[in-house]
């Protein structure tokens, strides 16, 4: 499809994404039908993909960089969430008729800015034109040591749940960039709609915790953390329960629910966290409570597994201070 305000495809590849391949050699500058890589001896490939959509993922006016950098920052987090480290990863964009050169420029600059963060160059991608919304999707890739990733299906009952960072910022930002939460202050407005943008991978932890053994299952929360942390249940065959006041909440979302205690919903079952799930035994807790030190990162026990018998695998129950069920009309994000 012809766009006057950009360059053809090809024209348009070698001058803005094959300056984000330089550094992978794997890419062949672009220049060729595929990437090729070599695996290392000894390692897994752990492989994932993430689309995003305009108008579902972000706001259509979003800041180019940072729609680029939410792109990569989501898949990351899908490696970190198995203990990988990223090596590089494929991009496919659909462009439509808004997307112009200032568009292009700024989207770049994100993607490079967060490939020298996290280590990792554009290996390929397809590039083509949509009479719909802007849709963008990459593959991201990631090595493990052979047999060494964690995954969603290891649960064991009385293992105590964890959460890195805090809960519910991200869901409340995009509440805030609406128009809504007006009583909070423009820094703690600001500091929600940057959780909601830049989703922080965390790398490092789901590293750490695969190195040392201490995660029995693990995964991402993307969906929301009840409904996440009912995947885990689901694939460990086991049903959870989860104590709100424990939920680690930042300054300004605990402000926001005190204001307005039915943002709970938000906070439990939003989703766009972006921060890491998992189960460890109590042994691990000492190990777990060193580990965040270390980070420098919150790692806070909210729950416990336990059987399904009297529920259903998956199922999740959100207590209140006095053991009550909080129950939830929506436990998280579907798109269907
Ligand atoms: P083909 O027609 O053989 O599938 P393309 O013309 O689609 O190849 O792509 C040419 C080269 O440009 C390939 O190396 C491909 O990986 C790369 N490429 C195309 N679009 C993108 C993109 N959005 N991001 C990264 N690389 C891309
Ligand atoms: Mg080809």
């Amino acid at each position: 499809m012809a766009n006057a305000k950009r360059p053809g495809e090809f024209e348009l590849i070698r001058r803005y994404f094959a300056p984000l391949a330089a550094g992978t050699p794997a890419a062949l500058g672009l220049g060729d039908d595929a990437a090729i890589l070599s695996p290392r001896a000894g390692q897994d490939l752990v492989v994932t993909a993430d689309a995003l959509v305009a108008g579902i993922h972000f706001l259509p006016d979003d800041p180019p960089d940072q729609i680029a950098r939410k792109m990569l920052r989501v898949n990351l987090s899908d490696l970190a969430a198995k203990g990988a480290t990223p090596l590089g990863y494929l991009m496919t964009c659909a462009f439509d008729g808004r997307v112009d050169e200032p568009w292009l420029a700024s989207f770049c600059a994100g993607l490079a800015a967060d490939q020298t963060a996290f280590g990792i160059g554009l290996l390929g991608g397809d590039t083509v034109a949509t009479p719909g919304p802007l849709t963008l999707s990459v593959t991201a890739m990631g090595e493990v040591p052979a047999g060494r990733a964690l995954r969603r299906n290891a649960a064991q009952t009385g293992d105590l749940v964890f959460v890195s960072g805090t809960l519910g910022d991200s869901a409340l930002g995009l509440k805030r960039l609406r128009g809504k939460l007006a009583a909070l202050s423009a820094e703690e407005g600001i500091f929600l709609i940057d959780r909601y943008r830049l989703p922080q991978p965390r790398l490092k932890l789901g590293r750490a915790l695969m190195e040392a053994g201490l995660a029995k299952a693990a995964l991402d929360i993307s969906d929301g953390l009840l409904a996440d942390l009912g995947h885990i249940g689901e694939q460990s065959n086991l049903a959870a329960k989860i104590e709100s006041a424990r939920l680690p909440l930042s300054p300004a979302a605990a402000r926001a629910l005190q204001d307005d205690p039915v943002l709970i919903a938000e906070i439990a079952a939003g989703g766009d966290d972006y921060e890491l799930l998992f189960t460890a035994p109590s042994s691990a807790q000492a190990p777990i409570a060193a580990l965040g030190q270390r980070l420098d990162l919150r790692l806070t026990p909210i729950g416990r597994m336990i059987e399904s018998a009297g529920s259903h695998p998956g199922a999740v129950r959100l207590l209140d201070e006095k053991g009550r069920e909080i129950a939830l009309e929506r436990r998280g994000w579907q798109h269907f």
